[in-house]
């Protein structure tokens, strides 16, 4: 089979990104500006197995990937092993971490852990191209753009969904076309 007739050639990687329309936002962390309490509220009210991280909310621009279990060890390990790190502890992904003030608490520094190059397509992307990179590269999630914004996510699982569903259509399209 032709890639083209084996995914349906006119899905657009938007199709198939999520969140859709009725989902809650895409959940990301901002690079600076978040506490080590809402990092772990974030991991705590989500299941995803994996979070971008932008450089604010307002332009959500892509700065990485990082994995939920790496985002869980680390900071359980800062609060271990980390003097003087509590809920309010600023969480940093930045290159540069400001100066502790001396009243405040000892800052989380988290850019060990961050996937600097995360693979992404933009919205108009077709699938067909798209599956053919997660393929290829082994990929377990592509992040979406446009622009430069970050609009999705779609993982692996994704794409096998809609493989199936592509699959499931196929006969109509032989029947009707
Ligand atoms: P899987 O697709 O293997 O179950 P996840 O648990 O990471 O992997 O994702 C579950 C669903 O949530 C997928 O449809 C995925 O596109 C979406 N998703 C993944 N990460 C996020 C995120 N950070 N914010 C919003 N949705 C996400």
């Amino acid at each position: 089979l032709e890639p083209k007739e084996e995914y349906g050639s006119k899905a657009l990687a938007q199709d198939v990104m999520r969140p859709r329309r009725s989902d809650p936002p895409l959940a990301v962390l901002t690079q600076e500006g978040m506490s080590v309490g809402e990092v772990e509220a974030m991991v705590a009210d989500t299941e995803y197995s994996g979070f971008p991280v932008v450089v604010c909310q307002d332009s959500q621009r892509l700065v990485g990937f990082v994995q939920r279990r790496d985002l869980v060890i680390s900071l359980d390990n800062a609060r271990q092993r980390q003097e003087g790190v509590v809920s309010t502890s600023q969480v940093f992904f930045t290159e540069h971490v400001p100066p502790q003030p001396p009243s405040g608490t000892p800052s989380v520094k988290l850019r060990g852990i961050l996937d600097l190059s995360p693979f992404t397509v933009t919205d108009h992307t077709p699938m067909e191209i798209t599956v053919d990179i997660f393929r290829k590269l082994g990929l377990r999630q592509c992040l979406v753009t446009h622009n430069g914004r970050l609009l999705g996510i779609i993982t692996k699982k994704d794409v096998l969904k809609h493989m199936a569903q592509m699959a499931n259509r196929d006969p109509d399209s032989i029947l009707f076309n």
